[in-house]
């Protein structure tokens, strides 16, 4: 009888002939019918899977040489490009539409043998932190279905979370894998701006956008980043350095701390949250490891520097979605150009979308632009000035992923506002490029999960990767 702990166990598993890829497959679509209720998936490769694993089974039976990630089954979230399969952004205005080519990350994963099991749902355009900006409905989470899985990754952490899949691919572009993962009790890394290639992730907001991963332990998403990571011909924003490998290795006997006053002290943050992230800064010093404790004044500016950025270039990046090139177009009514674009787009695009796009453009008009726009990307700077100064004198900043725990469902309705500054914690890393990584390790006595969020200096996933492995094996209450 099959049953996944881990990547690596699953290998060996396959080699002593203890199950094959195909029951994989079978035990994982077998789930995602049990649990179609929850919508997490909107695509299900059902006949595909069951043949690449069949072929997969067949090589290995031949000794033939395996691949990284052998077997290894795995969602995507529907931004993501998976040549000749539908990706819609969950959005009307791409209803239908097929990709023409695979992502790079699609490609490395399939190199390595892995299967794509199916596409996930999401706040449409990866815009939301509920899953429910979605054409195809919203998404629950399994551990309390009157509870939104977050979001916008919502589908491919539940996925996850309720087993349909080993690991799974989002995309965080003010928090979209690590606040979904922190909702529903699972591990999600944003990796540094530019460690993983962004061609054919479809765009939200350029210079923030990052592929993440979503596992149940931290050794998975060790093996999806090495497949996945490094420079790409295709997206110039990636670092120039050759893939990176990122083998298991110990934490540092004593690793430098560094906690947001401002975070834990904020008044928005649920009680028992902050208890729960001093309760393990106090265990992480007993432990011999240094806290320092950092006055952080910008934590205020943080989401309104990023709803102004990220909407600004939302609004240029969903410019080419004119009813002309892609997806939806409509087709009555249209006495001259302009009014079929603006039907196309009033009737192809969502609620939320069309309230960035206009945002966006607002703050990037005429008169506006320097006292939104400009504004706005020098609080970028002294951020990021700031972030460089802390991290020349410690290693990790810790900081709650969310104020609390998953909302209900329904409860964002009528006020963005609220949801936005919900996105406190987790727009930092995008507005400064670092790296983030959400670790499952509480359970609040309202029953739902949250995380606590470890932060680094740019490019070094390595010491987020080591010390999530140590806080999941001595502090995890879950
Ligand atoms: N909640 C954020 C937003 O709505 C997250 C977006 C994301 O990371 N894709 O913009």
């Amino acid at each position: 009888m099959f049953s996944f702990s881990n990547i690596s166990s699953y290998h060996s598993e396959l080699q002593a002939a203890s199950f094959t890829c195909v029951e994989a497959v079978e035990f994982y679509l077998e789930n995602i019918r049990k649990q179609q209720h929850l919508n997490a998936f909107v695509h299900v490769f059902e006949a595909e899977s069951l043949e690449r694993a069949q072929q997969l089974d067949c090589r290995r039976g031949n000794k033939e040489a395996t691949g990284r990630l052998h077997g290894v089954v795995i969602a995507i979230k529907d931004v993501i490009c998976y040549k000749d399969h539908t990706v819609t952004a969950a959005s009307g205005i791409l209803k239908g539409f097929k990709s023409l080519f695979n992502a790079t990350v699609v490609q490395r994963l399939l190199d390595e043998d892995a299967i794509i099991i199916g596409i996930c749902n999401c706040d449409e355009f990866a815009m939301g932190s509920t899953n429910e900006n979605s054409v195809y409905g919203a998404t629950k989470n399994a551990l309390n279905e009157t509870k939104v899985p977050g979001g916008s990754s919502g589908g491919s952490a539940v996925a996850v979370q309720a087993g349909m899949c080993m690991v799974s691919l989002g995309s965080d572009t003010g928090g979209s894998v690590r606040q979904p993962a922190d909702f529903c009790g699972i591990i999600g890394l944003k990796p540094s701006y530019g460690t993983i290639s962004r061609h054919g992730l479809i765009a939200y907001a350029s210079s923030f956008d990052q592929i993440g991963i979503f596992g149940k332990n931290v050794d998975d998403l060790r093996h999806i980043l090495s497949v996945i990571n490094g420079m790409d011909d295709h997206d110039s924003t990636v670092a120039q350095f050759p893939a990176r490998v990122f083998p298991s290795s110990p934490a540092k006997k004593t690793i430098r701390f560094a906690s947001f006053q401002n975070a834990i002290g904020h008044s928005s943050l649920d009680p028992e949250i902050a208890e729960g992230i001093k309760d393990i800064a106090k265990k992480l010093v007993q432990a011999g490891h240094k806290l320092n404790n950092i006055d952080f004044g910008l934590i205020d500016f943080i989401v309104p520097t990023y709803y102004i950025l990220s909407t600004a270039e939302a609004s240029s990046n969903l410019s080419r979605y004119d009813g002309v090139r892609y997806g939806y177009r409509s087709t009555s009514g249209n006495k001259d150009l302009a009014t079929f674009y603006k039907k196309s787009r009033s009737e192809g695009f969502g609620k939320e979308v069309k309230r960035r796009i206009m945002l966006g453009t607002f703050v990037l008009s005429e008169g506006y632009y320097d006292a939104y726009f400009t504004k706005a990307q020098q609080v970028r700077n002294i951020l990021k000035q700031q972030t460089e100064k802390i991290f020349s004198a410690n290693d990790i900043i810790i900081m709650p992923t969310v104020p609390t725990t998953a909302f209900t469902q329904g409860a964002a309705a009528g006020d963005p506002v609220s949801i936005y500054l919900a996105d406190i914690y987790t727009v930092y890393a995008n507005l400064t490029g670092i790296p983030a990584i959400s670790v499952p390790l509480f359970k609040h006595s309202n029953g739902m999960p949250f995380g606590l969020q470890l932060l680094s200096k740019r490019f070094d996933e390595a010491i987020l990767l080591d010390c999530a492995t140590m806080l999941m094996q001595n502090y995890s209450s879950n």
